[in-house]
């Protein structure tokens, strides 16, 4: 199945950027982007981020409020945090052996990390990945990582896959199977997720008052480290 698999990447692979690089910071940034936005917003984002800290020196050197205001408009800004976070440590200890000593680095992204930038073998295991996984149940080599990210993400689809243009439709014992729906997470509008990046949103662009602000999401993002609360002025993390 694999090499089905490796052929039809050759003609279909998704071409993104991070895919030219094995540097871990790169990789990093990028992985850290998509574990909650996605790709196509996060294209223009990554170019944006390792033009202004190409290195994870550079970002380690930043202050935390640069990297959370240059993350508005992705969304669940803790990872920003969490990323300024991994720099620093990268910065002075280098990379650990085991990723997920990192903040904000769970398995998957300690493993697509290795992979993809260390070469381990390994194979990281995202929701595309493991779909295809699970109704194949075909086992794949660390190769095949990125065709498998790809086919999850455009043919083998969570609730009506397109068998008819899978290269491994053949021997594929899912073949023609619907699925139902996936619950869906809430809202964004309207929701308290929405209250913390816009109170984060107002604190980033200028320090404010707290009883100028949404004090629910405040004491929310204060808790995160997203800003902290001075005398009554809330700010950015300096
Ligand atoms: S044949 Fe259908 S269910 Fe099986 S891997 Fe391909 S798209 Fe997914």
């Amino acid at each position: 199945m694999e090499a089905a698999l490796l052929a039809w990447f050759e003609r279909n692979g998704r071409d993104l950027p991070w895919r030219k690089t094995r540097d871990p910071y790169a990789i990093l940034v990028s992985e850290v982007m998509l574990q909650q936005t996605q790709v196509e917003r996060v294209v223009p984002r990554w170019r944006r981020w390792l033009e202004r800290w190409p290195t994870v020196e550079a970002l380690a050197a930043a202050s935390p409020a640069e990297a959370i205001r240059e993350w508005q408009g992705l969304g669940y800004n803790r990872r920003a945090l969490n990323l300024h976070r991994a720099a620093r440590h990268v910065a002075t200890r280098g990379w650990p052996d085991d990723l997920t000593e990192l903040p904000g680095v769970g398995r998957y992204t300690a493993d697509a990390v290795s992979c993809f930038a260390f070469g381990r073998a390994v194979l990281p295991m995202d929701v595309n990945v493991r779909r295809v996984v699970e109704r194949t149940g075909a086992s794949f080599s660390p190769a095949a990582a990125q065709a498998l990210m790809d086919l999850g993400a455009t043919v083998c689809l969570a609730r009506v896959p397109r068998c008819g243009v899978c290269p491994l439709a053949e021997r594929c014992p899912s073949r023609g199977r619907r699925y139902e729906p996936l619950r869906k997470q809430g809202p964004f509008e309207g929701s308290f997720r929405q209250r913390r990046a816009q109170t984060l949103r107002l604190v980033a662009s200028a320090a404010r008052r707290l009883d100028e602000l949404d004090a629910e999401a405040v004491r929310s993002l204060a808790r995160d480290g997203l800003v902290s609360v001075r005398g009554g002025i809330v700010s950015l993390p300096a």
